[in-house]
C-alpha cells in the first residue's frame, strides 16, 4: 500500500534534542564561527548570554485572589550597542526558548548593521484567559520586575507572540513614571499616538516580502505574478506578509493558525480573509467561507513555490523537511526551522532565507522609532518604507556575497558567518574590561 505524504509526516517522532532552541542556536553559532575561523575567545563569550533575569511576581486578579507568573529578560550581548528584542507572551515559553531568541537578536541587529546587541523577553502566560485589567496590571508590574535592564540607552523591549503597540504603551508608561519623565525611546512598536512609527505595524511582514522578492529575483523568477505562497501563521507577520505579497499579484493559497487552516487552489481573498479573522470572535482563520478546510499539518506539503513559515520555532524539522515542495522558504517566524531539517533542506537544493535575514524587518523599523522617539522627531510612510528596503536589501546583497567568499552552500550559515564576525570585531575592538 502507497504511504501518503501526510502519513509520512505522523509516522515520524521527533528527537528529543532536535528541538531546543538553545541548542539549536548553539548548533548555529558554531557552524559559523568553524567556517570563518572564530578566536576561541571570542567564542565562549558569544556561546553563553550576558545577562539573564529570571523572575516571579504577584498580580492581583479582578477576584481578588493573587496569581505569581514567571517572567524573563536575557541580555545575549551588547557589544554593538543597546540591546533589542521583543516580549512574548505565552503559557509554553521557557528560558532556553528566550536565550536563543536573545542570541537571533544579536546576529539579526548585526546582519542588518543595525547599532543593537540582541535581547528578548517573556512571560509565561495566556493572555487570553486575563481580562484588560489584568493583562494591564501583569504588564506594569513585569515591566517594574525588569526595570534594572530596560531603558532606551541599555535594552529597548518591542512586540513579539500575543503582545502588540497598546502593550508597549502600557510599557512606556510604566518605566516614564517610574523615571519622573515621558521617554519614549525605551520601547518600541508603540502606537502611533505615543511615539510609535508610521510603517512598523506591518514592517515585518514587508520585510519578508522584500527578501522573498530578492531571493525570485535572483532565480530568475518574476515576483510575484502567480507565485503560489503557502503561510504558516496569520498573526502580526504572517497576514502582513499575505497583504503586500497579494497586493504584488502572489497567489497565497494555503494559511493556517494555531487554530485550523484554509486552503483555496486558485488563491484566497486575502484581504477578505483578514477582514474575516478579525471580526471572528476567535481571531481565526477557520471556518473561512471561501476556502476548504485545510490540516495544519499540510501546509509543508502543498505545492507552492514559496514557503513561508510566520508562527514559532521548530515547525520545519526532520519530520517533514522531506515533503515541502516549495522551492523557496522565508522565515518570517524565529527560529522555524531545525538544524537537522537545514541539512535536508539543502541537500535537497531548497533555498531558506533564514530568520535573521528574512523577518528582521521589524527591528530594523523599530530602529528607526527608537531614533524618531530620542529626536522627538518623525518620518513619512515613504521614508520609513525606502529606509527598510535599502538596508534590507543590501543585507541581503552582502549575505550572498559572504555566501560565496567563504563558499558556503546555505544562506543561514552565510548570514550567521557575516552576523557573528561583525560582533566578533566589536568585541575586539572594545578590549575586554577592565
Ligand atoms: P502573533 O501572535 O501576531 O501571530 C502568531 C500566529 O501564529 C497566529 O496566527 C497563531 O494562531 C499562529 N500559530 C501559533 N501556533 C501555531 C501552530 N502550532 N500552527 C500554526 N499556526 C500557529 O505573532 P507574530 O508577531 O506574528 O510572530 C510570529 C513569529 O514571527 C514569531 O516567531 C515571532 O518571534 C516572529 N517575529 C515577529 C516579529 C514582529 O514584529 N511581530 C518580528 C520578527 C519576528
Amino acid at each position: 500500500m502507497e504511504i501518503t505524504k501526510r502519513e509520512i509526516f505522523h509516522q515520524k517522532e521527533l528527537s528529543e534534542d532536535e528541538t531546543n532552541p538553545w541548542q539549536n542556536a548553539l548548533i548555529q553559532l558554531n557552524e559559523a564561527a568553524k567556517v570563518i575561523n572564530l578566536d576561541n575567545n571570542i567564542l565562549k563569550i558569544l556561546e553563553r548570554p550576558a545577562t539573564t533575569l529570571i523572575t516571579t511576581f504577584p498580580v492581583t486578579m479582578d477576584d481578588g485572589s493573587i496569581e505569581v507568573f514567571e517572567g524573563y529578560r536575557v541580555q545575549h550581548n551588547m557589544s554593538r550597542g543597546p540591546c533589542k528584542g521583543g516580549i512574548r507572551f505565552s503559557p509554553s515559553v521557557n528560558i532556553d526558548e528566550v536565550k536563543a531568541l536573545a542570541a537571533w537578536m544579536t546576529w539579526k541587529t548585526a546582519v542588518t548593521n543595525i547599532p543593537y546587541g540582541g535581547a528578548k523577553g517573556g512571560v509565561v502566560v495566556d493572555p487570553s484567559k486575563l481580562s484588560q485589567s489584568e493583562l494591564q496590571r501583569l504588564v506594569r508590574r513585569f515591566t517594574y520586575s525588569i526595570i534594572s535592564l530596560i531603558g532606551p540607552n541599555s535594552d529597548i523591549p518591542a512586540p513579539d507572540i500575543n503582545t502588540n503597540p497598546e502593550i508597549m504603551a502600557v510599557m512606556m508608561d510604566t518605566y516614564s513614571m517610574i523615571k519622573g519623565h515621558t521617554e519614549l525611546g525605551v520601547v518600541t512598536g508603540k502606537p502611533i499616538e505615543v511615539g510609535g512609527s508610521l510603517g512598523r505595524k506591518e514592517a515585518t511582514g514587508r520585510g519578508v516580502y522584500i527578501t522573498m522578492e530578492e531571493a525570485l529575483h535572483q532565480q530568475n523568477k518574476q515576483c510575484c505574478d502567480g507565485v503560489k505562497i503557502a503561510i504558516q501563521g496569520f498573526g502580526n507577520v504572517g497576514s502582513h506578509f499575505a497583504r503586500i505579497a497579494y497586493e504584488n499579484k502572489a497567489k497565497i493559497i494555503g494559511v493556517t493558525d494555531i487554530f485550523g487552516g484554509v486552503y483555496n487552489p486558485n488563491g484566497l481573498d486575502i484581504p477578505d480573509l483578514i477582514s474575516y479573522v478579525e471580526n471572528s470572535g476567535k481571531r481565526s482563520v477557520v471556518g473561512y467561507p471561501g476556502a476548504d478546510p485545510l490540516p495544519q499539518a499540510d501546509i509543508f506539503s502543498l505545492d507552492v513555490d514559496v514557503l513561508a513559515p510566520c508562527a514559532l520555532e521548530n515547525q520545519i524539522t526532520t519530520s517533514n523537511a522531506e515533503i515541502i515542495e516549495a522551492s523557496l522558504i522565508v522565515e518570517g517566524a524565529n527560529g522555524p526551522t531545525t538544524p537537522r531539517a537545514d541539512k535536508i533542506l539543502n541537500e535537497r537544493g531548497i533555498v531558506v532565507i533564514p530568520d535573521i535575514l528574512a523577518n528582521a524587518g521589524g527591528v530594523v523599523c523599530s530602529y528607526f522609532e527608537w531614533v524618531q522617539s530620542l529626536q522627538s522627531f518623525f518620518w513619512s510612510d515613504d521614508q520609513v518604507n525606502n529606509a527598510l528596503s535599502n538596508i534590507l536589501i543590501k543585507s541581503f546583497k552582502e549575505v550572498n556575497l559572504y555566501k560565496s567568499r567563504y563558499n558556503i552552500q546555505d544562506l543561514r550559515t552565510a548570514a550567521m558567518c557575516l552576523a557573528v564576525n561583525r560582533v566578533a570585531k566589536a568585541i575586539k575592538l572594545r578590549g575586554i574590561f577592565p
